[in-house]
């Protein structure tokens, strides 16, 4: 890390986030929707997944449905440059997947917000890296969340809820 990124220059401004979680579960949402924000702009990879995911897990699903019932709109915002089938299909339209999204440019952001109709304002990024996500949130006046890379998700595991092999 050269001068650039030293503490005070501007470059160190724009790559610190307006708040920190561990993961997607942990982040105060009521919180945010209190302060007014409506849009949820989400990173794809270890952000909402482990790695690269192909598809969502069910307990990701399920915090995206009931942060939509709760009144926000999501969008999910990737720099990944191919089609996920899995992930387009799991999706099924009810939030709209940004790929070749080009962060930190403002191009990407300005695009998923005009989708869903939003200004910069009410909108918050939520991502793993600072180079992508909260610098190009920074850039876009848009609130900035930074999570750890997602490592395990507990819905991803074989379902242990009340299915017992002997059951049959
Ligand atoms: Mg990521």
């Amino acid at each position: 890390m050269g001068a650039l990124f030293e503490k005070g220059t501007l470059m160190h401004r724009l790559l610190e986030p307006d708040g920190a979680a561990a993961t997607i579960f942990e982040i105060d949402y009521d919180r945010l929707f209190a302060d007014g924000k409506r849009v949820l702009l989400y990173d794809l990879d270890n952000t909402l997944g482990v790695g690269k995911p192909d598809r969502l897990t069910p307990r990701v699903e399920e915090l995206l449905q009931e942060l939509s019932s709760k009144g926000f709109r999501i969008g999910i915002l990737s720099n990944r440059r191919w089609k996920i089938d899995a992930i387009v299909s799991s999706l099924s339209g009810r939030f709209p997947l940004h790929l070749r999204a080009g962060k930190p440019a403002r191009r990407g952001f300005r695009g998923m917000l005009s989708d869903l109709g939003a200004d910069p304002r009410e909108a918050v990024m939520i991502g793993d890296r600072r180079l992508t996500d909260v610098l190009g949130a920074r850039r876009s006046g848009i609130h900035s969340i930074l999570v750890e890379k997602m490592r395990a998700d507990p819905g991803d595991g074989p379902r242990s809820s009340g299915t017992t092999s002997t059951s049959r």
